[in-house]
């Protein structure tokens, strides 16, 4: 984490901050205005205006103007002030403008700030230091800095009085993190802030509720009024996955007075999140999504931990692997091939500039040729271990290497969740169902036919019946919506987003979990397991296979301690997922229990077996997203952008940052609803302009990317 310390003699609390500013400001001005001046406007440095109040804090606690004017102590006063630094330029700035507008009257400020603070005390003291930084984190947005969409809705904040936005806007998420199953309301913050800043604390507000900063989540939905409100807009979600239900829940929160409906074709809620019950014992087991990426920052973590205190496992990263029957491969041996898979997959990072035509390369290509300098000279033993690294990255990407962009398969890299990754206990669908929890959902209703040439679009379901709306959200997974079998529009959605739904790539991965009599393996992956995370255990391939090896059963996962009787999930990535769907349950249970026997002859045959297959299931299509060759991160933008202003698109394919995961697929449906909500706003006000209706819709037809619609609503 950066340093976020703020330079003052105030205690690092925004809320105290805005006291003391807003005291500061009204004692410079008095002052000045009874020497003359009406309007006191700092002086700019290059293009930022120095902040006056920050100035003042600064160099009061530098130890006032002497002080620093003899240390030469500027230069973290203007870096606070996000000034160039160059010791002329903006030291000199900054120490005239302190003698001239502020030295004259310091001590007078000095009291007026002191005074408003001490006096606002009990108000400060119900927060703990810090905690507003441990807040802002998790919303996942820096603390001392504004964010670019943050930027684009308060440019005025960009060049000035930039510490002012940020102890608001900090302030409000802190605030909302106190007590994040509760309602919070803009009154609640405007109490306590000073008044001057009420209208900078209301757009705030609403910027952050409706970006799914705050008020996000499992928080109760607020009750329409009983005397009973006239729908604003009539919003049909497609869709009860995660990214339907986040992007319904999303609009009932901020528009009450919406009709949002979603429309599952299943009998169930939760898509590719699905908790499977076990017969034996009513063990809970997630057959789809299981690992909350990154609990620190990932929305499905803060909503489990913070507002339905579920019990989360943390899964141990360590992955002991079989190389032979009950042999683990020697650490030090494994750490050895594995540096040696890492300097591989490096080497292909290289290539990226020295290939020519790199983005028409796949990663596999490139693999095979570092592989093929890295492991020359190396005992042959080393393939297979290498071979299983590649099932595990297959894992990850649901695609194998072959289909990979050398260039792009990684683009998310740097926008992964902080923190641990772990499991819920009595599994993830408890978040679904929190989040269901209020909503309008008719389940067993599959779209078929999405009208939307007329200003009403008309969403035609498999028994014939027809919905009408004002907004659709297409929450559906990528391979629904590009086949026109499962679903049709008309007329047809236009090329640009055709062609951005086929260059994202739609993986394949696959699970079986296996229940036994007995848990035969733990004296031999983890015998003196002490901890409470969920392990692990790979299986080798036997040197013969690894030519043809597609990394079935590469891995298992000991959900024992989870799911509280014996039982083993192994997987099955890519290739392998798409190859074991046409085989019956039968054969894919052999096949499992012949890759464990590799490890364990002793291993009986399971009590009960529940297999997957997400390609074969008509909802689904398949299992995540990934960058296939030729394409780029760009293609998960385009597929996110709405057409006509009536069709908005949410679901994990959509998530640039954080596809594949349910936490993306969250976010991609809060970003869905915002759109939603800024288009509509902006309709609004639209419709109260000098615009001709036909004007109006032509404003309308234009693609639009979130930051244009979003522009003037806040
Ligand atoms: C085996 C597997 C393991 C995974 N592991 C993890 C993991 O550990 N961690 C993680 O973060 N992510 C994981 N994922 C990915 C994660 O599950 C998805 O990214 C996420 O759940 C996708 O949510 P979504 O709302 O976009 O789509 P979905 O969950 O697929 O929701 C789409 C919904 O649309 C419905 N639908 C489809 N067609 C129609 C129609 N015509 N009319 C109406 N409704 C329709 C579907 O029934 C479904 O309910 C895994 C996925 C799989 C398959």
């Amino acid at each position: 984490m950066k340093d976020c310390s703020v330079l003052s003699t105030l205690p690092d609390d925004p809320l105290c901050r805005l006291i003391g500013r807003a005291a500061f400001d009204r004692a410079l001005t008095s002052y000045w205005t009874e020497k003359g001046f009406a309007e006191l406007k700092a002086p700019r440095v290059g293009w930022r205006q120095i902040d006056l109040f920050m100035l003042f804090e600064g160099v009061r606690a530098g130890g006032g103007i002497h002080t620093v004017h003899q240390q030469r102590a500027f230069q973290p006063i203007a870096q606070q002030q996000r000034l160039a630094w160059t010791a002329t330029n903006a030291g000199n700035a900054l120490g005239k403008t302190y003698r001239k507008w502020l030295e004259p009257c310091e001590k007078l400020l000095a009291e007026a700030v002191d005074t408003a603070t001490q006096s606002d005390l009990p108000k400060l003291d119900c927060f703990n230091p810090g905690e507003h930084i441990a807040a802002v984190v998790r919303s996942g947005i820096t603390v001392n800095e504004i964010e670019p969409e943050e930027a684009a809705q308060f440019p005025e904040y960009v060049s000035a009085l930039t510490d002012l936005f940020l102890d608001v806007r900090n302030h409000i998420i802190r605030k909302w993190w106190r007590n994040p199953t509760q309602w919070l309301s803009t009154e609640d913050i405007e109490q306590e802030t000073p008044s001057e800043y009420t209208k900078l604390v209301r757009a705030c507000f609403r910027f952050l509720h409706w970006r799914g900063k705050i008020l996000f989540g499992a928080v109760p939905l607020q009750q329409l009024a009983s005397y009973g409100v006239q729908s604003l807009a009539r919003v049909l979600v497609i869709g009860g996955g995660i990214a339907g239900l986040a992007a319904a829940r999303h609009l009932r929160a901020c528009e009450p007075a919406f009709d949002v409906r979603v429309l599952e074709a299943r009998p169930r809620i939760g898509g590719r999140i699905w908790t499977h019950r076990a017969s034996l014992g009513q063990a809970s087991m997630d057959l789809g999504a299981m690992i909350i990426t990154g609990v620190r920052q990932n929305p499905l973590g803060l909503i489990a931990l913070y507002q339905l205190r579920l019990h989360l496992r943390e899964v141990d990263p360590s992955c002991p692997i079989f190389a032979g029957v009950h042999e683990v491969l020697d650490p030090e041996l494994d750490a050895k091939i594995e540096d040696i898979y890492n300097s591989i997959l490096e080497e292909t990072v290289k290539m990226r500039q020295k290939l020519r035509d790199a983005d028409r390369i796949s990663l596999g290509d490139a693999f095979r040729k570092a592989m093929k300098q890295k492991l020359h000279q190396q005992p042959d033993q080393f393939q297979p271990i290498v071979r299983w690294h590649v099932s595990n990255l297959e894992y990850a990407c649901a695609a194998p290497l072959e289909k990979l962009s050398l260039c792009h398969w990684d683009q998310d890299d740097p926008f992964g969740f902080e923190g641990e990754h772990c499991m819920v206990e009595g599994g993830l669908d408890q978040v679904v169902q929190a989040l269901a929890t209020g909503l309008n959902i008719q389940l067993r209703r599959p779209v078929q036919k999405v009208e939307w040439m007329n200003d009403t679009v008309r969403v035609v379901c498999g028994d014939g019946s027809v919905e009408l709306a004002d907004y659709v959200i297409l929450a559906v997974p990528l391979g629904v919506l590009r086949d026109p079998k499962l679903l049709r529009f008309v007329p047809e959605l236009p090329v640009w987003k055709r062609d951005a739904l086929r260059a994202v790539g739609n993986g394949n991965l696959n699970k079986i979990v296996l229940l036994f009599s007995c848990a035969f393996w733990i004296s031999h992956t983890h015998p003196d397991r002490k901890s409470a995370k969920l392990c692990s255990f790979g299986v080798a391939c036997p040197l013969e296979e690894v030519a043809h090896d597609d990394g079935r059963f590469y891995m298992f996962w000991d959900l024992t301690p989870l799911i509280g009787c014996p039982a083993l999930m192994g997987m099955l990535p890519a290739d392998a997922a798409d190859s074991m769907e046409m085989l019956s349950d039968d054969a894919i249970t052999a096949s499992a229990m012949q890759r464990l026997r590799l490890a364990f002859p002793e291993a009986p045959d399971p009590l009960e077996t529940v297999v997957t297959r997400w390609r074969s299931d008509q909802y689904s299509q398949g299992a995540y997203s990934y960058v296939p060759v030729g394409s780029s991160g760009a293609a998960y933008d385009t597929a996110a952008e709405s057409v006509d202003g009536r069709l908005f698109f949410a679901g994990e394919h959509t998530s640039r940052k954080h596809p594949t995961t349910a936490g993306g697929a969250y976010l991609s449906g809060i970003r869905a609803a915002y759109e939603v909500l800024c288009h509509f706003h902006e309709t609004k006000k639209a419709h109260r302009s000098t615009d001709t209706p036909a004007v109006h819709r032509l404003r309308c037809k234009r693609r639009r990317t979130d930051g244009d619609i979003a522009n003037d609503m806040f």
